[in-house]
């Protein structure tokens, strides 16, 4: 078969060179993607991964192989069944686990924020929200948690909006009147957690992510930012509903509790809701992600202006003469790559 137009990445297959090229342009394919262990065909997300892997139509070789010794939750290929067992025995994460912390959680009601450094740079955010508004409808922010990258509670507390409550949402918040009654009103709360975020770093000033600034983990932060009325700069943001290894084949987002369930392999948000699980789910989905092996390379994005290899620069027909594989190669990603944070 004559591989000539075939992408190196995704394993499309094109009628003409021009195509490829020009696909080459607007796919972003990089050792940052998703990739198949057994074929080692790259995905957008890892959705597409298990499609490829699972079904509805996965590759038939890929689909037995993974069958006999893939784990379901991370997509890995195990070297045997032995190995693959061994990696279960071992668990991903369990609810158990999750209950005790959820529990000490609640016990230990953490309403103090306190600068203090030996926690680490990176934090998890989420928030509770009650309706305002004549029909209920407006998200007011009423609780809120804060943990670090170990799942230690930094701060969980509840806050008072600064607009009326119409329905306190008590089937899955759990929250009645008199715990909101003495809270701390929003706008104090939000200015605290800006504060302990940008960790005496001016937000203006905030420019890379080596400063003091914190990096701030969550799932729709937009959402609870906007609720809590804290600003932060996007490149010290996390967000597992807008990372694009994480979203739908589609493009849209995945809901926490759908990825809790298919990457961590547990239950979340059933009954009455705390921000804790929510906190302690985006933080190891984000530590999952951050924690993969992948090859490191001096100007890794395609954005970067360093980079040659950004397709941009080079001529129609010295692509052309290219070997996919080539293209490949200089091919770079449009999104930040979260392993980054650990380089
Ligand atoms: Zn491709
Ligand atoms: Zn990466
Ligand atoms: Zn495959
Ligand atoms: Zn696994």
């Amino acid at each position: 078969m004559d591989n000539r137009n075939k992408c190196a990445g995704c394993y499309r297959q094109f009628n003409k060179m021009e195509h490829l090229v020009e696909h080459m342009r607007t796919s972003f394919h990089s050792n940052h993607e998703p990739i198949c262990g057994i074929c080692h065909k790259h995905c957008r997300s890892f959705e597409s991964l298990r499609e490829h892997l699972i079904g509805p139509l996965p590759k038939a070789e890929c689909e037995r192989i993974f069958k006999d010794r893939g784990c379901d939750v991370c997509l890995n290929i195990f070297s045997s069944r032995h190995a693959l067992h061994h990696h279960r025995d071992k668990g991903h994460f369990s609810r158990g686990s999750n209950g005790i912390l959820y529990r000490m959680a609640n016990l230990g009601i953490q309403d103090e924020l306190r600068m203090d450094n030996s926690r680490g740079k990176v934090v998890s955010l989420a928030c509770k929200t009650v309706g305002g508004g004549s029909d209920g409808s407006l998200d007011l922010c009423a609780r809120v948690c804060l943990i670090d990258e170990h799942q230690n509670l930094i701060f969980h507390t509840y806050v008072k909006p600064n607009l009326p409550v119409t329905n306190y949402r008590y089937e899955t918040t759990g929250i009645r009147p008199e715990y909101l009654r003495d809270a701390t009103p929003v706008r104090q709360v939000g200015r605290k957690i800006q504060d302990y975020l940008c960790n005496g770093e001016p937000i203006w000033q905030i420019r890379s992510r080596n400063g003091k600034a914190r990096i701030l983990v969550g799932h729709g932060l937009d959402h609870d930012l906007k609720c809590l009325e804290v600003e932060y700069p996007e490149l010290l943001i996390r967000d597992t509903a807008r990372y694009p290894p994480l979203m739908k084949t589609s493009k849209l987002s995945n809901s926490l509790k759908y990825l809790t369930k298919a990457y961590l392999g547990y239950e979340i948000q059933n009954g009455v809701q705390d921000p804790h699980e929510d906190c302690v789910a985006t933080m190891r989905l984000y530590k999952r992600m951050r924690s993969q092996d992948h090859r490191v390379e001096s100007y890794p994005l395609a954005s970067d202006q360093q980079n040659r290899n950004n397709f941009a620069s080079w001529r129609q027909t010295e692509l052309e003469r290219m070997s996919p594989e080539r293209m490949l190669e200089m091919s770079r990603s449009d999104y930040y790559c979260w392993c980054l944070d650990s380089k």
